[in-house]
């Protein structure tokens, strides 16, 4: 056999999972059929959080989660940022009558309860804050409340624990190849013996052998496992997130739909993120775009508490599918968000495992139940696992980024978004500063983006594609779409990647292609007037998609 076990989907269970097995001496292929991260795990509200809405019906996926936090801020502490969250209570003190003082104390009584957890992921106790105190804190919310209670979470930049953990698992031995599309597992006898794969970049297709796959495939999986002759029950469920130009608070706000679901407003960056909906979603997984529908539902909530954030400009609607257990009946909001490892051997496929439901904030977790479940299906005795001790690329000796700013020429947010996103690697990247000052150049003001980060994303972070930059360092993802630094880091990364000026042109159309699919949901009125300002610009320098 080529490998012990080939992991197909390079999202966080997949990437997290290669780490973990090859940590413990196992040979891995992992196969994603685009980028890190492109599945749930990007597209996910990227909270490290316990999950204080699952305490009642789902008690282990909040303690989970909460332990599980707290070692992913262990291993990544560069790549995590506290959110404090606002939990306004919504009804006027005047006239509140004793039900209303009752759904008060009970929210109080209820995150008092979460106050348990918080010591597992270095949470800081809830505070009940009156109404004073709340307008102090957050004067942009609509009149009228009577005060709140505030929650402490984490958040993460998602696509980068994906990488980071692909990295890991490169280090200790892994092979990873992106772009490469697993066309299905082959069994043989009611056993599995490989995968079929296409790269999708060079048209190649080749065999790879193991006796046990990983189907880490996210919403994907169903249809792979249907492809291959077996069977992976969920029930997916689409979540759509907006991104606002700016902050509106600097703290998360958590808020009620206008069907009673519980959505928030939280800071990310220099931007807000309203979240999210919550809906079955029966079409292909490749197809999935927001609708102007899910815009107005989101905004309408949005605005029910922060009013101001009408005079938002949306920059970007998207979208990521729940990988949610298999149940009939519940509606979406109370499916369990546990998870669980299906074993193929009933369907005739004997050493597939499959990953369903489960959490981002508990990945390593998963990850490590996973591969004890493939160190047993190997027949392999147990090996500890280590993936909550040794420290993920970066995440050991992480440098102060004042000190990193003042001892180099660059600016102080700039430092202060290197080392979020590479933590100790921060260091490697201003060497090259060094070593050729154009490369101090700031390519993206609004993300801090310098020159010499695109470059070391390129040349040790496995970018195919100019794409993948959107998920490395966040090229084109801003306000401006790209106007500022899509060209120069496509020539950074032609230069790199030896590309003919033919690719150089096709990777910065599909790169402006991913950022206009993003916004067409959110086109009206001046965003539409932004929009063709935007496409005037790039087509004035000769690019056009
Ligand atoms: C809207 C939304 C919000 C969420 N918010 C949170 C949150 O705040 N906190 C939290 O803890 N959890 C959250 N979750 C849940 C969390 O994101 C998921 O549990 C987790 O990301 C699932 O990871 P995964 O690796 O299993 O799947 P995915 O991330 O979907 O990865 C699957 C990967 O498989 C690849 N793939 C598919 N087919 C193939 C093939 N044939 N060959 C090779 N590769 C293939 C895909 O390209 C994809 O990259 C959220 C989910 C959604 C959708």
């Amino acid at each position: 056999m080529d490998f012990d076990v080939i992991i197909l989907g390079g999202g966080v269970n997949g990437t997290g999972t290669a780490r973990d097995c090859a940590m413990r001496g196992l040979r891995v292929l992992l196969l994603e059929k685009a980028d890190y991260g492109v599945g749930a795990s990007g597209n996910s509200s990227g909270m490290i959080h316990g999950g204080i809405r699952y305490m009642l019906s789902d008690r282990h996926v909040t303690a989970l989660a909460c332990r599980d936090s707290g070692y992913i801020q262990r291993i990544a502490p560069h790549l995590l940022f506290r959110i404090p969250f606002l939990l306004p209570f919504t009804t006027r003190k005047e006239g509140a009558t004793l039900r209303d003082r009752a759904a008060w104390y009970a929210t109080e009584v209820y995150v008092g309860t979460y106050d348990l957890f918080q010591p597992l992921k270095r949470g800081k106790p809830s505070t009940r804050l009156t109404a004073d105190e709340l307008y102090r804190l957050e004067p942009g919310l609509r009149p009228g409340l009577h005060g709140a209670v505030t929650l402490d979470e984490w958040g993460i930049d998602a696509f980068r624990l994906c990488v980071l953990n692909a990295l890991s698992a490169r280090g200790h031995g892994a092979e990873l190849r992106t772009w490469t599309e697993a066309r299905a597992v082959l069994a043989e006898g009611g056993r599995v013996r490989g995968v079929r794969y296409r790269d999708v970049l060079t048209g190649e297709e080749g065999e790879a052998r193991a006796p046990v796959v990983f189907n880490a495939t996210g919403a994907w999986s169903p249809a792979l496992a249907r492809r291959s002759g077996a069977a992976v029950p969920m029930r997916p469920g689409k979540g759509v997130h907006l991104t606002l130009d700016r902050r509106y608070s600097n703290y998360g706000v958590i808020l009620s739909a206008v069907d009673g679901r519980q959505m928030f407003v939280m800071p990310h960056e220099s931007e807000s993120i309203v979240g999210t909906t919550d809906d079955d979603y029966y079409g292909d997984p490749d197809d999935l775009e927001a609708t102007n529908d899910e815009v107005e539902y989101l905004m309408e909530g949005a605005a029910s508490l922060l009013p101001g954030v009408r005079n938002a400009r949306i920059t970007r609607a998207w979208c990521g599918l729940r990988t949610t257990i298999y149940a009939y009946g519940p509606n979406e909001d109370a499916l369990s968000r546990e998870h669980q490892l299906h074993d193929g051997a009933a369907s005739g496929h004997a050493g597939l495992l499959s990953i369903v439901g489960g959490k981002l904030a508990s990945y390593r977790a998963q990850a490590e139940e996973a591969t004890d479940r493939i160190l047993a299906l190997l027949g392999r005795a147990p090996v500890a696992c280590r993936t909550h001790e040794e420290p993920l690329p970066g995440g050991d000796d992480v440098p102060d980024a004042a000190a990193l700013a003042r001892a180099h020429p660059i600016a102080a947010p700039v430092a202060a978004r290197l080392v979020y996103r590479h933590g100790g690697r921060a260091r490697e990247i201003l060497r090259l500063v060094e070593e050729d000052p154009r490369l101090g150049l700031v390519l993206c003001r609004d993300e801090g983006i310098l020159a010499a980060e695109v470059v070391h994303c390129v040349r040790h972070e496995q970018v195919r594609r100019l794409q993948d930059l959107r998920r490395r360092c966040r090229v084109a993802v801003g306000g401006c779409a790209g106007l500022d630094c899509a060209r120069i880091a496509a020539q950074l990364a032609a230069r790199e990647l030896g590309w003919t000026p033919e690719q150089l042109g096709a990777e910065l159309s599909d790169l402006l292609d991913a950022g206009w699919r993003e916004r067409r949901p959110v086109l009206d009125g001046a965003q539409l007037v932004q929009e063709e300002l935007v496409r005037g610009a790039h087509a004035a320098a000769g690019v056009r998609w």
